[in-house]
């Protein structure tokens, strides 16, 4: 069945198998095997010097992983994908895969706390240096971008800022520089994000939220949108000649990845595939959810203030129309008038969760300045926006009555 011109759901149930299932089964099955045997001495060889495409050991592929990778391929329009055991996984793989040492990323400074830590500590280490730029600011990216720049680093909606890059513009300046744009849209999955249309050469993903539904398993996928010239990168140029347009998930797949091992298992792949069938469904009630608790909040005078792109009043209200089709995720922030009123909401909330996550079927709630950035000075706070009377809540799928109740309970 060619899917590519179907809708999103219809593509994602129906995405054709890498090969025939030996017994029809109609739901990918579990292939927990490690390894893969070969039916002569000419098979293997050819195999092992990449001539010919075959599982041979599950640390570098395996069927049930290579029907998630198809999955996102089917369901987007990237050239490739190659998923990974973690988010971080994949933003760290990607990244040692596209820099060399010596070479520069220009990394926006509001990231992901784990993502800031490997961009500051970790790559540093490797040799590969990292500038921190407002990246709403082009004028501030262009200032810290040379010769030596392979990579923009972004997040398709900053959290708990709640920002917004034009996309149109960065990838712009992108191309002129010959950068990388690279975007961890974990927040913004494919259902409502066309990143190669906003410009993104590769996507990065932290499949354990939006895409695994429900929290169930930790993953992570990167796309490459075929987009960019990789003979023109000193890091892949010499993978260029060996696998062309693949030469990105080559190097990942034959190099970083398996040398690294951060490889997603079939397990979790499991996991995936039947959490992306029904992602779409989620995204719908999780979006709906929060413009029910944005009126909510609109009318009710304990809350100071409160954020979601996906109304009005946000000042990125525009772009999120634009590059998320109106429907931004599902993160809100929101104000009161206290610290201390914002604990004794927490502490009296019933239905919605005290947790750290992100994209749960279930709506959690946490106080980032006294968790997320503890670790952080109270100048850093500032300049990274992270106010003490602001909570962050990640709606879910619950009746959104109850939890409109929860919030009228725990705010008395
Ligand atoms: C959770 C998250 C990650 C890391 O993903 P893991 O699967 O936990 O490794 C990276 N980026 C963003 C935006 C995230 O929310």
């Amino acid at each position: 069945m060619n899917t590519k011109h179907k809708g999103f759901i219809t593509r994602s149930l129906h995405a054709q198998y890498p090969q025939k299932d030996a017994y029809n089964a109609l739901h990918m099955p579990v292939y927990d095997g490690v390894a893969y045997e070969f039916e002569s001495a000419e098979e293997i060889e050819a195999v092992f010097e990449g001539k010919k495409f075959a599982h041979a050991y599950s640390r570098t592929s395996n069927p049930t992983v290579e029907y998630f990778e198809k999955k996102m391929v089917a369901v987007t329009d990237a050239h490739a994908a190659i998923a990974l055991s973690s988010g971080m996984a994949a933003i760290s793989n990607v990244l040692m895969s596209l820099v060399e040492q010596g070479g520069n990323i220009v990394s926006s400074n509001h990231l992901f706390g784990h993502s800031y830590a490997l961009l500051k500590q970790t790559l540093p280490s490797l040799g590969i240096e990292v500038r921190f730029a407002d990246m709403t600011d082009l004028k501030d990216v262009e200032a810290k971008t040379d010769d030596r720049t392979r990579v923009y680093f972004f997040e398709s909606i900053t959290n708990p800022q709640l920002e917004i890059i034009d996309l149109e513009k960065l990838s712009a300046l992108a191309r002129s520089k010959k950068a990388v744009m690279v975007c961890d849209s974990t927040v913004t999955p494919p259902y409502v994000f066309n990143s190669k249309s906003c410009g993104v050469d590769v996507e990065v993903m932290s499949t354990t939220k939006f895409i695994s539904g429900g929290a169930a398993a930790f993953g992570g996928v990167v796309l490459d949108n075929g987009t960019f010239d990789w003979e023109l990168l000193p890091a892949l140029q010499s993978w260029a000649g060996k696998f062309g347009k693949d030469a990105l998930v080559g190097r990942i797949r034959k190099e970083i990845f398996r040398h690294l091992g951060g490889t997603m298992t079939a397990h979790t792949a499991h996991f995936m595939n039947l959490g992306l069938d029904i992602m779409a469904l989620r995204v719908d009630r999780c979006v709906e959810n929060c413009k029910k608790l944005a009126t909510y909040f609109e009318a009710n005078p304990k809350i100071v203030s409160y954020n979601y792109p996906g109304v009005e009043r946000s000042l990125a209200f525009e772009l999120a129309n634009k590059q998320f089709k109106g429907k931004p995720g599902a993160i809100m922030t929101f104000d009161l008038e206290s610290k201390e009123a914002c604990y004794a909401f927490y502490n009296r909330l019933d239905t919605i969760r005290r947790a750290t996550n992100l994209n749960d079927n279930k709506t959690l709630i946490i106080h980032p300045e006294s968790t997320i950035y503890a670790e952080f000075s109270a100048e850093e706070k500032q300049e990274m926006g992270i106010g003490e009377t602001m909570m962050r809540l990640s709606v879910g799928i619950e009746d959104v009555d109850d939890l409109i109740n929860a919030f009228e309970e725990a705010l008395k």
